[in-house]
């Protein structure tokens, strides 16, 4: 079979490799529908990680299972399935409480750009749906995989509840995601950050009833503005840098809470600022897990449509187009199909 290999910063190739074997019974093997580059899959393209020895790239996919490990039972070859970023088994003692994403036996995906991928933890991670979904709603299955589940779980981090007021910091799919999420969970007010105008418009369409194009202190101050003077009672931090978690921190109010998704990169946070700041803060690696049944039924009634993130397909063999135009912010996110 084919994938992506990164090699060092700016060079991602399509190779030939080796097809993805069970190793334990509860793997699987999926071949894969639609998989996608993501934000995070930037950091190394940009130098900002170290990249290593070259290693195969991708945590979002969607695809249809071929062979199943003996232990694997809840799904079988032929069926159509969405799985997380983050394998679980989905049944130890952090998988029970919610956080699949912490699993005692959590492994990261990281092969997913690729013709086929192998599942680990298959029996706890894979959600199939019923029958094979139209294809123009495979993108929004996709986004589920990863950003809109990550989207999720930063607005319930940051605690969003009916009528209250939500700011999005980060444009990127995930910040567009968790535009969709707050309105979901109710929020009566969506100030979504963004300079973008095709972003901008992404945001609203998804359900932001503001935009704020201001950054630093210009933005935090526009903010609250916008908050009667006191800030939000949630903000989602999208981005993972300094200036963005700053931004979020100063953006919520006393009482407020901030849920963190963006992977920090060099982010410091002042103890005695925070103390005196009466601000929640929960981040981490979305359970997305947890959030996929009621999310694929969102997307397969139509309520939500969070593949609208990808403003770009390409073949799959093209992968190397998909890293360039995200990283010269030519597309929000692009979708990859073998
Ligand atoms: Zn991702
Ligand atoms: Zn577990």
């Amino acid at each position: 079979m084919r994938g992506a290999v990164i090699h060092a910063p700016g060079d991602v190739r399509f190779e030939e490799l080796d097809n993805p074997k069970i190793s334990r019974p509860t793997d699987a093997i999926i071949r894969t529908v639609a998989t996608c580059v993501c934000g995070s899959d930037l950091w190394p393209y940009r130098g900002l990680e170290p990249v290593g020895d070259p290693h195969p790239m991708g945590h979002e996919y969607v695809g249809i299972v071929e062979e199943t490990g003996s232990e694997v039972t809840h799904v079988k070859p032929g069926q159509f399935v969405v799985g997380s970023f983050a394998t679980s088994d989905n049944t130890c003692a952090n998988c029970l409480g919610g956080w699949q994403s912490s699993c005692l036996h959590r492994e990261f995906m990281s092969t997913c750009q690729a013709e086929y991928v192998r599942i680990p933890n298959a029996h706890g991670t894979l959600v199939a749906t019923d029958g094979h979904p139209d294809g123009e709603l495979v993108p929004s299955l996709l986004a589920v995989s990863d950003v809109m589940g990550t989207g999720w779980y930063a607005a319930l981090a940051a605690e969003v509840k009916p009528g209250s007021t939500a700011v999005l910091v980060g444009d990127g799919a995930v910040g567009l995601c968790g535009v969709i999420a707050a309105r979901e969970l109710g929020a009566e007010r969506i100030i979504a950050m963004s300079r973008h105008e095709s972003r901008q418009k992404l945001a609203r369409e998804f359900g932001a009833t503001d935009i704020v194009s201001e950054r630093g202190e210009e933005g935090i101050a526009r903010v609250k503005d916008l908050t009667g003077g006191i800030g939000a009672d949630s903000v989602l931090e999208c981005v993972g840098t300094a200036e963005a978690m700053r931004q979020a921190l100063h953006s919520a109010r006393p009482g407020g809470n901030v849920g963190f998704v963006g992977v920090p990169h060099e982010v410091q946070v002042d103890g005695v600022e925070l103390f005196f700041s009466h601000v929640g803060l929960r981040g981490g690696p979305a359970p997305v897990r947890r959030y996929l049944p009621d999310l694929i039924d969102r997307v397969l009634s139509g309520r939500i449509n969070p593949g609208k993130v990808f403003d770009l397909t390409l073949p799959l063999d093209q992968v190397a187009e998909g890293y360039k135009a995200m990283d010269e912010r030519r597309a929000i996110k692009a979708l990859l199909k073998p």
